[in-house]
């Protein structure tokens, strides 16, 4: 049934094919290639990319690390773009060709649902992520912002402050948004003391916004050697979090505490941290299974919970507040053909603190 419908508008939409870096297996590097991208239709903006970010998320996907989500090969990974509109349909309204725009995990969801209706397009059922979902315009699968242009539907196309710094915005789209939402939903304002677990993409997101939200910010880092980078980027305190006295001296003092850690490890040392009904929320996603202690969260009433990115207006919120407090991530730009080079080190948690892919890079 989908593979007929999928045939049906592959034949009625035009297509052209773009650039790109595509990993053709877990264990394959990732190497240039041509895809094809879908021609705009009325409600489509065409966007010449000219950032991609690189989320931890891509790592996942294109080494296969997630049970839940299978990877298909080729993949395009890449859901942190910034770009220029090259060509809008004839029912778009909110851009035009020469305008800057942004792209983050999603391109499309039914709309119809509770989710949709109410702003969280996120947890919409038949969403479509960015990367790695089903294509219904041209079959296959869709593919990422690691390529020199994207076709997407308006509605999940954002504006960029003219302000920010476009290497800097690209990881807004999914950092950003990741680390804002779940930090407005519990409520991190001025007077609250709030932790940050991993000082990576996320992380260092976390720790801006935590800053500005007036905040009192504890970093826990597995890397003494960010700890100055901690209190520049905005943190009160950073706590080493191996050292058990460290740890020992923040036991119920938390309001709430976000990890952001993308491996293995004991969360009931942070739970433990938690006063009462304090919360911790997850938004790092390592494969494993935690082991959570009833009495970690029993004790205090504490609360465990998830986030997952953000949807589209808040997401335009967030992109807002950095706009007029000047706020965009700590990147270290690259061109594309250093693209594993960056991936070997995202794997062992060195990058400050996040990359950002030049897509000029593409076409030399
Ligand atoms: P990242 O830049 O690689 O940062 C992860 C950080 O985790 C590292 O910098 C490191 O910080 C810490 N870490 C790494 N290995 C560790 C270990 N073995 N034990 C303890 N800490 C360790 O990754 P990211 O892009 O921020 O993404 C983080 C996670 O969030 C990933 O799992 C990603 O898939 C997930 N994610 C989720 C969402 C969502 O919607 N929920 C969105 C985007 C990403 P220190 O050096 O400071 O210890
Ligand atoms: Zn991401």
């Amino acid at each position: 049934m989908s593979a007929k419908t999928t045939q049906f508008s592959t034949e009625l939409r035009g297509q052209y094919n773009a650039m790109a870096y595509a990993a053709d297996g877990a264990k394959s590097p990732l190497a240039p290639t041509l895809i094809p991208r879908r021609d705009p239709g009325e409600n489509d903006v065409q966007i010449e990319i000219l950032f991609c970010g690189i989320c931890h998320t891509d790592l996942h996907i294109v080494r296969n690390e997630w049970s839940a989500v299978r990877t298909v090969y080729p993949c395009v990974p890449g859901h942190e773009i910034v770009g220029r509109v090259t060509k809008v349909g004839s029912g778009v309204t909110k851009f035009k060709p020469g305008d800057l725009a942004a792209v983050g995990c999603l391109v499309d969801s039914d709309g119809n649902c509770h989710e949709c209706q109410t702003g969280f397009e996120q947890f919409c059922p038949h969403m479509t992520l960015t990367y790695n979902s089903p294509d219904v315009h041209l079959g296959g699968i869709t593919y990422g912002g690691y390529s020199d242009s994207i076709v997407v539907k308006e509605h999940f196309v954002l504006r960029v402050p003219s302000n920010l710094n476009l290497a800097g915005a690209a990881p807004l789209l999914c950092a950003g948004i990741t680390t804002y939402s779940p930090m407005r939903h519990w409520d991190v304002t001025q007077s609250k003391k709030i932790g940050v677990v991993g000082l990576g993409g996320l992380g260092h997101m976390a720790v801006k916004f935590g800053h500005a939200f007036g905040a009192h910010v504890v970093v826990f880092t597995t890397s003494p050697n960010k700890k100055e980078d901690a209190l520049r980027l905005g943190a009160d305190e950073v706590v080493i979090s191996r050292n058990t006295d460290e740890m020992n001296k923040h036991v119920n003092s938390f309001d709430f505490i976000l990890d952001a850690v993308s491996a293995e490890h004991d969360i009931n040392s942070y739970l433990r941290l938690l006063h009462q009904d304090g919360n911790l929320t997850l938004v790092g996603k390592p494969e494993k299974p935690f082991a959570v202690a009833a009495v970690n969260l029993t004790f205090n009433r504490r609360s465990l919970s998830g986030s997952n990115i953000g949807g589209i207006a808040e997401t335009q919120e967030m992109l807002d507040f950095c706009g007029k407090n000047n706020i965009t991530a700590d990147v270290e730009v690259i061109p594309i053909q250093r693209v594993n080079e960056a991936y070997d080190r995202l794997s062992k948690a060195d990058v400050k603190y996040r990359f950002s892919i030049d897509m000029a890079s593409l076409k030399s």
